[in-house]
């Protein structure tokens, strides 16, 4: 179908997903508050709110998004079932349903024809209208799962999604609510109210981080970086990274951004409910960040009128960035070849030593590189 008939509203309307959202957003604006002026709610009743919109949250982005997704770690199956309950209960579809749309929106990221949730079809619908209507770009294409199709639980869960979604949000709060002794008030704030919260926090991954912040790592897509936006998310606002990179179980690569789903990730290996936790080595992230502001300066140098301090700068750069990456290749090459030799046992324990010391003698001498082309670039402003 084409684009423009799409625009036209010719996509018929997804009726369960529409009555779904407008019926929870109306209560929320108007019986929940209602409520809470006419009987006032418990606090026990905020705090199960609480609990459940975290886990609900952290079931999306740690397991739907980066470990079924993206498999950028393995999980204990204690810790899948968990992801894929608490994730059925945030009403986003079964995990396989919300891969397979992931993955397209990945490899299709920003063609309106494709990408399920297109930022550049405006935010209302990468935040909620991609759902509103059956579009064909939201067709979930199974090819792009077929691992998933090979896990049992994912599969149990695809196969009765609605049973699970529907006793996690009508019985579980329900049940809550009956054992602390408020039914009411506890199906509407941890019933009702969490899931609209749920939904636009996490919706937000969709809209506002592809069209609020900064592009540190890359400009060729409309994702960005925001620390406001990862508030939001669970840490998934750090979303430029999050498209160079998508195979690193992390997102705030530094330690200090906020990224709970990271730490979340990342703790449970000491438990033993996580291993493999992949990350991008150093080097190539500091050379997509390269990369990414010599590319910008080369552009701000090109719209420049031709001066000849200028120019000197720029071939100065050039000259350095043609060396950082020759051996941001040999380096690569050579990691390569290290990690092979180690997967191999016939290895010879001196050559491999040989090849160690030759890594980290060329890692010094990176970073070398790397402070020079800092200051070089610095000086272009
Ligand atoms: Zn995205
Ligand atoms: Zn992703």
């Amino acid at each position: 179908m084409a684009l423009s008939a799409v625009r036209a509203g010719v996509a018929p309307i997804n009726w369960a997903a529409a009555l779904m959202f407008v019926l929870t957003s109306v209560v929320a604006v108007t019986v929940i508050p209602w409520y809470g002026i006419t009987h006032g709610y418990h606090a026990a009743a905020w705090i199960v709110f609480t609990l459940f919109l975290g886990a609900n949250g952290m079931a999306i982005t740690c397991g739907y998004h980066r470990l079924f997704a993206h498999c950028t770690y393995e999980a204990h199956p204690i810790l899948k079932v968990a992801y894929l309950f608490f994730g059925a209960m945030a009403l986003q579809n079964s995990a396989l349903n919300w891969a397979a749309a992931h993955r397209v929106h990945h490899r299709f990221i920003d063609d309106p024809e494709r990408d399920p949730y297109c930022a550049r079809r405006g935010f209302w619908f990468s935040h909620i209208g991609w759902m509103l209507r059956s579009y064909p770009s939201g067709e979930p294409d199974f090819s792009t799962v077929r691992d998933l199709q090979r896990d049992p639980l994912v599969m149990w869960q695809h196969n009765h999604y609605l049973l699970v979604a529907l006793s996690t949000n009508f019985g579980l709060p329900l049940l809550v609510g009956y054992l602390i002794g408020d039914v009411w008030g506890v199906f509407l704030l941890a019933g009702v109210l969490r899931l609209v919260a749920s939904h636009h926090f996490t919706f937000f991954i969709n809209s506002l981080a592809h069209m609020w912040g900064s592009q540190p790592y890359t400009d060729e897509n409309t994702a960005r970086d925001n620390p406001v936006v990862a508030l939001l998310t669970y840490g998934e606002g750090y979303h430029n990274f999050h498209h160079m990179f998508a195979h690193d179980y992390r997102n705030g690569l530094r330690w200090w951004q906020w990224d709970p789903s990271k730490w979340f990730i990342s703790s449970m290996r000491v438990l033993g409910l996580t291993r493999n936790l992949k990350r991008v080595p150093w080097f190539r992230i500091q050379r997509a960040l390269l990369d990414n502001q010599f590319q910008r300066a080369e552009r701000r140098l090109a719209s420049l009128p031709g001066r000849a301090q200028l120019e000197q700068l720029r071939a100065r750069i050039a000259e350095e960035y043609d060396a950082f990456s020759k051996a941001v290749a040999e380096w690569a090459h050579l990691r390569e070849q290290w990690l092979e030799d180690t997967k191999r046992a016939m290895v010879e324990r001196w050559e491999q030593s040989n090849l160690q010391s030759r890594l980290r003698e060329l890692e010094y001498g990176l970073r070398l590189q790397y402070r020079r082309m800092r200051v070089l670039q610095a000086q272009l402003g």
